[in-house]
């Protein structure tokens, strides 16, 4: 092939939308390689052979044998389709390690699988040996793209393995990180069910403060390291936000960068989503007032359109920062606001928010649980989507609120910073503004928002005015997959290292 011949990318991750979600990391590997193959690069998928994932794949090929390995004594790789997607996509079948039902980390009891380290090290051991041309002849990647730390062994198996190798071009490795406080940390003396070298376990590999930590690898073996904002990328490197890596991510931090995510537009499009009450778009907003009306009936809430209605969907984790939207909640319903909220996780925190609901069942709604379509619902009818978080390394709620002209109320940080524009009075004069940003994870300063956005609901000309704004924000994945692919293409200009 020629130089023109497409950048063949392999992005692997344990979890890829709708089948096998936990959070923003599924809709990302969703869509990135689709978004990526749409701007003519050659992207592919490898995921873990979890049920969800094996039962879809469509016409799936076997490609390789690869095991025994990592205690499975059946490694079979497969290439297929994933139902509604064009991305060619390898899952490692390998039933002894994931053929579990239920969510990919966790056991029926809630806590991690025991063997979550010899699970997600086969990812990056795949990953590796496909990129070392050892199990499919028909395609090698010329660079790896790992996500999180279920997949970060991969750049260094890749590691591991040039040094061993002599006369093969390397194929680069980037490492996305889309959350720092999820590390992939494992006794040290597990280190011999890795099949690594023994001075990887060493603090120039993958040790970490007395233990193993796989994202610490691929931070240290990655050729490019990006996260999912440039916000969060600077934020990464302080004592405060780095946990406890940002040491290694200052040493590093000529190979980090930030590159905001987007969303998939044809899932979360307001003028074809069939999930909800009435289409709408910038042009006709009628259906919105119709979403909202339909949300009210929905949840019992008092059928008023005067109150603005505050949605929240989130993971009900201590990061999220719910439990001060709840103290500062009340300011909000005295002044006739209303919530609907839908999260699930932390059972303090699903207690409380029942218990808020309970106590004022006409303005606040809440559903314990995790419901893709009344998400929808949720984005589709409330008037503004708050999203209080202490740390946020992008966010999508708040993108698909400003698709939906709901406009975000969030804590500046990270992605949120990055994403929403406060309505200063000199922001909404000068028709920036997207949404209300504060700074500080604090009480007052989220009371200030909020009591900010009453003030500018009763405002109609000005709320139209941000949420017009908010609707012609480009939140789409266009942006995102051109920065990832001149990244991709600075990284196979330059000279191995
Ligand atoms: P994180 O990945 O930290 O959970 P993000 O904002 O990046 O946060 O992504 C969260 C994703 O999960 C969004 O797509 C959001 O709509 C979705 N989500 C979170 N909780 C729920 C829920 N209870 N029901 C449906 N979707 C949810």
């Amino acid at each position: 092939m020629g130089k023109t011949a497409a950048i063949r990318v392999l992005h692997t991750a344990a979890e890829c939308f709708p089948l096998v979600k936990t959070g923003g990391l599924a809709d990302v590997v969703a869509a990135l390689p689709k978004a990526l193959r749409a701007a003519k690069l050659d992207a592919r998928l490898l995921l873990p052979g979890l049920p969800a994932l094996r039962e879809a794949l469509k016409s799936p090929v076997e490609i390789a044998q690869c095991g025994p390995a990592f205690g499975a004594a059946r490694v079979t790789l497969l290439r297929g389709l994933l139902p509604d997607s064009t991305v060619p996509t390898y899952l490692i079948d390998a039933p002894w390690l994931y053929a579990r039902p239920g969510n990919p980390y966790l056991g029926p009891d809630g806590r991690e699988w025991p063997d979550n380290l010899q699970r997600f090290a086969l990812l990056g051991w795949v990953a590796a040996q496909l990129a070392m041309g050892e199990l499919d002849p028909a395609w090698r990647p010329d660079i790896v793209h790992a996500h999180d730390w279920h997949a970060a062994l991969a750049p260094v198996y890749m590691a591991a393995h040039a040094t061993a190798a002599t006369g093969v071009a390397r194929a680069r490795s980037v490492l996305t990180i889309h959350n720092l406080a999820y590390q992939g940390r494992f006794s040290a003396e597990r280190f011999g069910d890795l099949q690594l070298a023994s001075w990887m376990s060493s603090p120039a590999g993958i040790e970490f403060h007395s233990e193993l930590c796989f994202l610490k690898g691929g931070i240290q073996f990655a050729d490019r390291i990006t996260t999912v904002s440039p916000t969060y990328a600077r934020e990464i490197l302080t004592p405060a936000e780095g946990h406890q890596l940002d040491g290694l991510l200052r040493h590093r931090a000529d190979r980090l960068s930030g590159i905001v995510n987007g969303i998939d537009t044809a899932i979360w499009n307001p003028a074809t989503d069939t999930a909800i009450a009435a289409p709408f778009d910038a042009g006709h907003t009628a259906g919105k007032a119709l979403c909202k009306q339909a949300l009210q009936r929905e949840f019992g809430l008092r059928q008023t359109p005067g109150a603005p209605v505050l949605g929240v969907i989130s993971r009900l984790s201590p990061q999220k920062g719910l439990d001060l939207l709840l103290s500062a909640l009340h300011q909000w319903l005295g002044a006739g606001g209303q919530m609907v909220m839908l999260g699930s996780g932390d059972p303090a925190l699903e207690h409380a928010c029942r218990a808020t609901a309970q106590a004022a069942p006409d303005q606040v709604a809440v559903s314990i649980g995790y419901d893709e379509a009344l998400a929808h619902r949720i984005i589709a009818g409330s008037d503004l989507i708050g999203v209080p978080s202490r740390f946020e390394p992008c966010g999508l709620t708040q993108l698909y609120g400003l698709r939906y002209g709901t406009i975000p109320l969030v804590h500046q940080v990270g992605g949120l910073a990055d994403t929403v524009v406060d309505a200063s009075e000199a922001a909404v004069r000068e028709d920036r503004a997207t949404g209300f940003s504060y700074r500080g994870a604090h009480l007052d300063e989220l009371s200030h928002a909020l009591r900010r956005a009453i003030d500018l609901w009763h405002n109609p000309p000005l709320w139209q005015r941000v949420m017009q704004r908010a609707m012609a924000q480009d939140t789409s994945w266009h942006a995102p997959a051109t920065r990832y692919a001149e990244l991709y293409k600075g990284l196979l200009g330059q000279v191995a290292p």
